[in-house]
């Protein structure tokens, strides 16, 4: 965990890819090919992820494993999560659909990385975060990629956040004892949710919610590890 840094020393813009030593296009472009060996990772989320400068989202001196499988600090305690869990996340997300999901939710904007993909991969996307230091960082970070199609919200996610709602697809990217109800019921009949779960102490994994028009399917997935889901904003 990186320690706590002001928002005020969050840089103004992406700057150089300090230390990559190689052009970062082909080095994200490595970082893609192995990510498309992974089994169920679709299409267009490796060319999203080929696309979003991950290098931009980090602390400068952090660039060089930008592009390598890892979580990385992004300042007050929380953390980016490892590609691979990014690529999968969004691909659960994205699985069997014809069309882009036209809504999305994020809960946990965090340095704004994840949600840059979802503006690329989904019509309009809400992304909430509770931490205004990194909810100020996400915006500027942000600012060069000139999403039009990505809102970013400083709110408690826990309530989701109802004026958009119905969502099509719904991801958290902090891990809560269970999915808030609040969440289960922004989801639109036909909807994908995907959320870290706290299903015993230290044990995190993926959970997956499909909503039909019956009612609720969740089903749980691989282990994971995630920041904690937490209440209020500050
Ligand atoms: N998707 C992010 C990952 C950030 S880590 C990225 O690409 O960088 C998870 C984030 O969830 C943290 O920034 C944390 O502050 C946020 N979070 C935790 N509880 C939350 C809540 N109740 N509402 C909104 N954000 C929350």
């Amino acid at each position: 965990m990186a320690p706590a840094r002001p928002a005020s020393q969050a840089r103004a813009a992406p700057t150089a890819p300090a230390g990559l030593g190689l052009d970062s296009a082909a080095v994200r472009q490595a970082m893609v090919q192995r990510l498309a060996s992974l089994p169920g990772i679709e299409s267009v989320v490796l060319a999203a992820l080929a696309e979003v400068p991950r290098h931009a989202f980090v602390d400068p001196a952090l660039a060089n494993q930008a592009y390598q499988d890892t979580s990385l600090p992004i300042g007050l305690g929380q953390t980016i999560s490892k590609p691979s869990v990014v690529a999968r996340m969004l691909s659960l997300l994205l699985q069997g659909r014809a069309e882009p999901p036209a809504k999305a939710l994020e809960i946990g904007t965090g340095c704004g990385y994840q949600a840059a993909l979802l503006a690329r991969l989904c019509g309009t996307v809400v992304s909430v975060e509770r931490l205004k230091g990194l909810h100020d960082k996400a915006r500027t970070l942000l600012r060069p990629l000139a999403l039009r199609n990505l809102h970013l919200v400083l709110a408690d996610g826990t309530q989701g956040y109802p004026s958009y709602a119905p969502y099509d697809v719904i991801v958290a990217a902090a891990a809560g004892p269970e999915v808030p109800a609040a969440w289960l019921a922004q989801l639109a009949p036909g909807g994908t949710l995907v959320a870290p779960v706290q299903v015993a102490v230290g044990k995190h994994v993926l959970r997956l919610v499909k909503r039909t028009r019956q009612g609720w399917q969740q089903t749980d997935l691989e282990e994971v590890r995630f920041v904690p889901l937490k209440f209020g904003v500050i």
